[in-house]
């Protein structure tokens, strides 16, 4: 297993569109395990493909509570087929925007339909933290981030600060 770079925002790679993964096959299965151990190791609790360059429609989470045996859960071609009208107000954080959290209101219960690392077509009825980490991994695929439902004002900040601290990690020219 490998532990893989995390895309950091404002990276462009994060505003990519994921494509669906084709074929459930032994190296996607090992490319399941990178993003666990990348997910552990951060730590986060959820990540999609593309946060570590993979434009493939693919999350890993681990919902667990720290007192709880690990539960580490891949869901392949993930789509929501329906959510609840009662929302759910939960604060997020995002390993592709680290040490930044902001309350984010999204729909408290939903259905989510993947594929599973046999192959097999799955149903998952999610609510609670399941809930919203599986959308917000969703929104990933879809080039979606978490500062998007904030305002402009806030999300504008965000970016401002992710942008000079990407200019401030590049190396110095050499001058002369
Ligand atoms: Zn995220």
């Amino acid at each position: 297993m490998t532990i893989r770079p995390l895309v950091i925002l404002p990276d462009p790679l994060l505003r990519q569109v994921s494509k669906p993964v084709e074929r459930v096959d032994d190296d996607l299965r090992k490319f399941a395990d990178d993003m666990l151990e990348t997910m552990y190791d951060a730590p986060g609790i959820g990540l999609a493909a593309i946060q570590v360059g993979e434009p493939l429609r693919m999350l890993v989470l681990d919902v667990s509570e720290k007192d709880e045996p690990k539960n580490p859960q891949v869901f392949i071609n993930p789509e929501i087929v329906s959510r609840s009208d009662e929302p759910n107000v939960h604060e997020e954080g995002c390993l592709s925007i680290p040490d930044y959290y902001a309350e984010v209101e999204r729909p408290a219960r939903v259905t989510v339909k993947y594929i599973d690392l046999e192959g097999k077509e799955r149903l998952v009825e999610a609510d609670g933290i399941l809930a919203t980490c599986l959308q917000h991994e969703i929104d990933h695929l879809n080039g979606v981030l978490f500062i998007d439902y904030l305002s402009k004002l806030k999300r504008d900040m965000v970016v401002r600060k992710f942008k000079k601290l990407a200019k401030d990690r590049q190396p110095a020219r050499m001058v002369g």
